[in-house]
Formats: C-alpha cells, sequence, structure tokens
C-alpha cells in the first residue's frame, strides 16, 4: 500500500485489460494464425515471428488491432510459399476482424466503481492505440458518460501524461493513474509524480511485461472495486 487518497482529486484509467478483457483475445488470434501457419512453421516459431514483426513495426504503425493485422499479414507472406500465403492472407484478415468487432467485456465491478466515483472525483480513460478502434471500445461498454474526460494517445510516455495532467487543470500529486500495465500505465505516471494503482492482468503482452519491484510504490489492486475502499 502506498497512496495518499486525501490528496487525489483525479483519477485516470487505462481502458484495455483495466477496464474491459482485451489481452485474451489477441492471444487466441495469436493461436489461431500460429495454427494458420502449419505446417510450414509450428505454431509457437510462428507466433514467436509475429511477435518480432510486430516490434519491427512499432514505430511505422503503432500499437492496435490494425497494426496486429498488417504485421500478420506480413509474417505470413514472410513463411508461407506464394500459393499457400494468398488464402492464409484471407484468413488472417478475418481473424484480425473478429477481434476488432469483439464485443466488449467488461472486468468485474468495473461500471459499479466507476458510478460510485463519478461525481466524487474528475474521471478520466487514457488508452493508446488505433483511435477509431478505442473510441469504438468505449462507445460499445456503455462507460463513456461516467468519464469526463477521453484521451488516446500514441504512446503512454512520461511527457504524454505531464501534457494531460496540464491539459486536465490537475497538478500530478492530485492525480492517480490506474492501469494494468507497469510500463505503460505505472512508471510513467509515477515519473511525472501522480499516484498509481496496478491491476496484475492474468493476461499480458511480452511488450509490455516488466519484473515488479520489491517495495512497490503504488498501490496494488486485485480489481477495481479495491479502490472504493480507499478513495470513498
Ligand atoms: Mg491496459
Amino acid at each position: 500500500m502506498s497512496l495518499t487518497a486525501r490528496r487525489v482529486r483525479f483519477v485516470c484509467f487505462d481502458a484495455d485489460d483495466t477496464l474491459w478483457k482485451n489481452e485474451e483475445f489477441y492471444r487466441a488470434a495469436e493461436q489461431e494464425f500460429g495454427r494458420l501457419m502449419n505446417p510450414y512453421l509450428g505454431p509457437q516459431p510462428a507466433i514467436d515471428r509475429l511477435f518480432q514483426t510486430e516490434m519491427d513495426n512499432l514505430e511505422t504503425f503503432g500499437y492496435g488491432a490494425k497494426s496486429f493485422m498488417l504485421s500478420m499479414v506480413q509474417t505470413a507472406l514472410e513463411i508461407l510459399p506464394p500459393p499457400q500465403a494468398a488464402s492464409a492472407v484471407q484468413e488472417v484478415l478475418q481473424i484480425g476482424k473478429r477481434l476488432i468487432r469483439h464485443p466488449v467485456e467488461l472486468l468485474p465491478g468495473v461500471k459499479e466503481t466507476l458510478e460510485k466515483l463519478a461525481g466524487k472525483y474528475h474521471l478520466s480513460v487514457v488508452t493508446k492505440g488505433d483511435l477509431l478502434d478505442q473510441q469504438r471500445k468505449l462507445q460499445r461498454s456503455g462507460l463513456e458518460p461516467l468519464f469526463n474526460h477521453i484521451e488516446i494517445v500514441s504512446d503512454k510516455t512520461p511527457a504524454a501524461y505531464r501534457a494531460l495532467f496540464v491539459q486536465l487543470g490537475a497538478a500530478p500529486q492530485e492525480v492517480l493513474m490506474v492501469g494494468n500495465s507497469l510500463k505503460s500505465d505505472i512508471f510513467p505516471a509515477l515519473e511525472t509524480g501522480a499516484q498509481a494503482a496496478y491491476l496484475p492482468s492474468p493476461f499480458n503482452w511480452k511488450h509490455e511485461e516488466m519484473e515488479e519491484p520489491e517495495n512497490p510504490p503504488y498501490l496494488k489492486i486485485t480489481g477495481l472495486p479495491d479502490l472504493l475502499a480507499v478513495l470513498l
């Protein structure tokens, strides 16, 4: 426990795997991709190759489902001989479209927690990824009216958080950032002087993985409703 709740006036939430499920659908899509690359490359080596392509493309394409889809297409073209590649690319596009159209599944207690905090705190969503994709998920989540501010950034750096806090008129110490990624949500926010609550997720993207420190300078929670005991 490391949080001074009485200073908090602004609560910022990451979206994917903090408000709703996300990563497990990407993992399932990767498995489908792996199966599709058989017998030219085993499923795991194919998934590893896909991850490498994603990392190589990150600067060019950014985060999100469409970038993921393009990386799947590129990897399939690299793995498969041309006759097989053409039909596999069709399949890959279907995997990607299903991922994008997947219904939003809120994590336990999210709506109730936000309803209780709304009005008492200034609530924001801070998410990175594809603009259209993230907007669509927010609309489908039904949570949009509970937020005072929505921020979709291309990357979650300390500078991006600082700019957001300035825009909100918030001193960093008044902000609590809540998220499932130590790398994107917790540490960059702490670096600005904000406070943070870490909600570990059972599914993680390799790119976001980071070791937990021994004496965490943040509050660790098991679900969003844990915030109510601290903030209300
Ligand atoms: Mg997240």
